[in-house]
């Protein structure tokens, strides 16, 4: 059976816009990944008039409601009370989770003196399972009621992402029939508009497995889930959905539960015992930053060089002067230059290279914003590319990266470099 869930974030500083509902976002997230279906968000101050509406009405159309803040000891903190009621049951004291509470402040917090309203989270709807919070003082809780699975979370993220792995994410498996497998296969080089035109009909057709789209930073991620009675079957199922994927889209695919172009590449380079360095203008540095975001880059990334002046694109790497002038420092030239400097001074296999305008105005030459050089070079060859990245200073940036990566992942998986 499919499960409909509904999340009810109760803050009222989420409504006056100072936090932003993040843990929405990662309850979704993971919910989708357990392939329970999320249809509403809902988000409600605190006032218990217009929390008990907003359950009223996800009763009405979901089986898991999952509620999210209002559980601390102040008086703001109604979310127990509401929900309780709303399904007619009391709320009760719980010595253990009493116990726990004193214990964590005795613990954790010794220089703060509890105070009685602590005790208050010790009072639960009655007959629930408790969620034992190892991560702050207020405990969640789960119970059934009118054929809806009721569970409570702490607001702060930090106990909300905790609990929901280690407490949520246990409790919904078991309620689950079956198993759920997913696999992602992500892309790039294709938009996700492009990516779902192609892929509507057939989306719609499946039942199970089932295929969804995501778009991130100009990158696409096509998730394939699959419900089966046992771990084997739900992989089983799989396969052939990727295959028939990896033969639409061929070489736009670059990886299966990969994390990032990065990663991709950096697994490639590590197989291939290659090191590589960057040259980086426009991008400043980003591209040295995503490689060394991973764990033992050292095997693999040489060091990269932020030459934003166009003296240094000259004097540490070494790009002519005539090239520069004649050419300009936002040019393939320059990006070819960069790139084999670059691979010279640092001493990598490869190295690549970005130059370009990220924005917000043309440059002196006239450039556009947007306008990219891109350059790889391996010691025997340099391939340079001209790529048009959008006008968000932030966007064209991102792309750079990525695009920058894609020319490394073909090279090293032996497609024609620039497609
Ligand atoms: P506490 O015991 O800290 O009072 P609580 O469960 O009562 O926890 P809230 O009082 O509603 O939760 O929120 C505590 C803090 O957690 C908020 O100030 C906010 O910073 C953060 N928070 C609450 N809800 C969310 C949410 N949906 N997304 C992101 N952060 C949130
Ligand atoms: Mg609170």
């Amino acid at each position: 059976m499919t499960h409909t869930a509904e999340l009810i974030a109760v803050g009222t500083e989420l409504l006056l816009g100072n936090i932003c509902n993040t843990d929405a976002q990662m309850i979704s997230q993971t919910l989708s990944g357990l392939g329970i279906n999320v249809y509403y968000h809902t988000v409600v101050g605190d006032n218990p008039a217009r929390v008990r509406a907003a359950v009223e009405v996800a009763k009405g159309r979901a089986d898991i409601i999952i509620t999210t803040g209002g559980l601390g000891p102040t008086c703001d903190d109604l979310t127990k009370q509401v929900l309780a009621a709303s399904f007619g049951k009391r709320l009760v004291f719980d010595e253990r989770s009493a116990e726990r509470i004193r214990a964590y402040f005795a613990e954790r917090l010794p220089h703060r003196q509890m105070t009685e309203n602590n005790l208050q989270q010790a009072m639960l709807p009655e007959g629930c399972t408790v969620l034992d919070n190892d991560w702050g003082t207020a405990p969640g809780c789960a119970f059934e009621a009118e054929g809806v699975r009721v569970i409570m979370l702490p607001g702060p993220p930090r106990e909300c992402r905790a609990m929901l792995q280690y407490r949520v994410v246990p409790y919904l498996r078991e309620m689950a029939d079956g198993v759920i497998a997913s696999r992602t296969l992500k892309l790039f080089g294709i938009g996700e508009s492009a990516m779902e035109a192609q892929l509507r009909d057939q989306m719609l057709a499946m039942t199970n497995p089932t295929l969804a789209p995501y778009a991130k930073e100009g990158e696409c991620e096509l998730r394939i889930t699959a419900k089966a009675a046992t771990e084997a079957e739900a992989q089983a199922m799989l396969d052939p959905v990727e295959a028939g994927l990896r033969e639409q889209f061929g070489d736009l695919v670059y990886g299966v539960d990969v994390s990032s172009l990065e990663e991709r590449v950096s697994q490639l380079l590590r197989a291939q015992g290659k090191t590589l360095a960057t040259a980086e203008s426009c991008t400043g540095g980003l591209a040295a930053k995503r490689m060394t975001d991973l764990a033992g880059a050292s095997e693999i990334f040489r060091g990269g060089v932020v030459c934003y002046a166009t003296d240094v694109k000259r004097d540490l790497l070494g790009v002519p002067e005539e090239v520069l002038e004649r050419y300009g420092a936002v040019s393939a030239e320059t990006a070819r230059a960069l790139a084999e400097g670059a691979r010279r001074v640092l001493g990598s296999d490869f190295a690549l290279s970005i130059t370009g305008v990220a924005g917000p105005d043309p440059d002196d030459r006239g450039n556009p914003v947007g306008l990219v050089y891109l350059a790889l070079a391996d010691g025997q060859q340099v391939w340079v590319k001209e790529a048009h990245l959008g006008q968000s200073r932030e966007r064209v940036r991102t792309s750079a990266v990525h695009t920058a990566f894609d020319l490394l992942r073909r090279r090293l998986t032996g497609l024609p470099v620039l497609g």
